[in-house]
């Protein structure tokens, strides 16, 4: 399937020193986690983010669940997230017995409307998951003025969003607990791989321990104590050294990634700028108080029918572009929790228009010029 493209929707590349550092992993003799190079990404990180502590996990998926894990909450209590989302982003609760409060997005970001959060806040509310689509940081001051107001936590769902930042502070640091993803598709990756960013101390020591198999055996790393034991629940949320000694060589290159990527934006949308004029189709937005992390490029028609033309269009150029998100109130999933087709209609008419663009890190000039002449010549 993903052969017969010949520019694919992401093309996964080496960017620096990966396979050196792969190479010192292995001479180093400690391919388990928690050796030279996770600590070097977790530090990292944790200096870039200004971080408590950043814990590393096998994906973003596996930091939202170990999230929910730290926080006391109790079946039946709810979240609020959009709709508009990747499935791991409730999931994460759900595994907890609690439910979703779906809240549908802005027309202009496709980031949660944060004006509808407070309204839906009622007393089994127990946290608030903003996701930063497409790196597009959320409007994170109202979203936090309305979270202190009602004690409620703040989990971001930043797994598009490394080097993004709301009014210069990055995303991923205004929740309590936040993740990352470090999956394939992602500005920096390691195939598969994710991070836990804790930003209150309270959390620190217990997400070790779960990480750890329930076990106090980081303390024991540290020269806290003599031996380690299970000491409370938890599980494996560990990724390998060599995962992180990949990851490592990308997140030396975040600033020329993520310039790249905003080069490959800027150059689709003053191309595309055009037949936005025409009424053809609309362009993304980065409201002025965001710096985004370019994450992907998407575009919106007028009508789902119109979108399908250029979709199928494109693909038989040999140019995947293609949609995302099927809502998550219309899943098998969202239906189990009572919601129903018309419940988030800017979060159903946005899935049923968007067409996502080519976009990875080594895109050449060419490539990205195939990919808008395909377009243009459909008009
Ligand atoms: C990619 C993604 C995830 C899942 O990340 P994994 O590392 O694959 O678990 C979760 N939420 C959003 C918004 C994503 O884009």
């Amino acid at each position: 399937m993903k052969n017969k493209f010949r520019i694919p929707l992401n093309r996964p590349a080496l960017v620096g020193s990966e396979l050196r550092y792969i190479g010192d992993a292995l001479r180093r003799g400690q391919i388990s986690g928690d050796g030279f190079y996770t600590r070097r990404c977790s530090a990292y990180l944790e200096h870039l983010l200004g971080a408590r502590r950043v814990l590393l996990t096998p994906s973003c998926t596996h930091a939202l669940e170990l999230a929910f894990l730290l926080l006391p909450t109790e079946p039946g209590q709810e979240v609020l997230c959009p709709s508009f989302t990747f499935p791991s982003t409730a999931n994460a609760f759900v595994l907890r017995g609690l439910k979703p409060r779906f809240i549908d997005i802005r027309p202009d970001t496709l980031n949660m409307d944060e004006r509808l959060v407070e309204a839906s806040i009622t007393r089994r509310t127990a946290a608030i998951t903003p996701v930063h689509y497409a790196g597009v940081p959320c409007q994170m001051d109202v979203i936090m003025n309305v979270a202190r107001k009602h004690h409620l936590t703040v989990v971001e769902d930043a797994a598009q969003a490394l080097g993004a930042r709301f009014r210069k502070r990055p995303a991923g640091t205004f929740g309590a607990l936040n993740a990352f993803s470090f999956h394939e598709t992602k500005n920096c990756m390691c195939g598969e791989g994710g991070a836990l960013v804790i930003m209150e101390s309270r959390y620190t020591r217990r997400a070790e321990i779960i990480r750890q198999k329930g076990t106090n055996r980081e303390a024991f790393y540290r020269g806290e104590t003599d031996k380690y034991s299970w000491v409370d629940r938890g599980s494996s949320y560990v990724p390998s050294e060599l995962q992180t000694a990949y990851l490592m060589a990308q997140l030396e290159k975040l600033e020329a990634i993520t310039r790249r990527r905003r080069h490959l934006y800027e150059s689709y949308h003053e191309a595309l700028t055009p037949l936005e004029a025409r009424g053809l189709l609309q362009l993304p937005i980065i409201p002025k108080d965001c710096e985004s992390s370019y994450h992907l490029f998407h575009v919106l028609f007028e009508t789902g029918h119109e979108r399908q033309r250029v979709m199928s269009a494109m693909q038989r150029k040999g140019i995947y572009a293609t949609f995302h998100f099927l809502p998550l109130h219309l899943s098998a999933m969202g239906r189990c929790f009572g919601y129903r087709k018309g419940d988030f209609p800017v979060t159903e008419s946005a899935s049923d228009r968007l067409l996502r663009l080519p976009l990875y890190n080594s895109m050449t000039p060419s490539e990205q010029d195939q990919v808008i002449r395909a377009l243009k010549t459909l008009f």
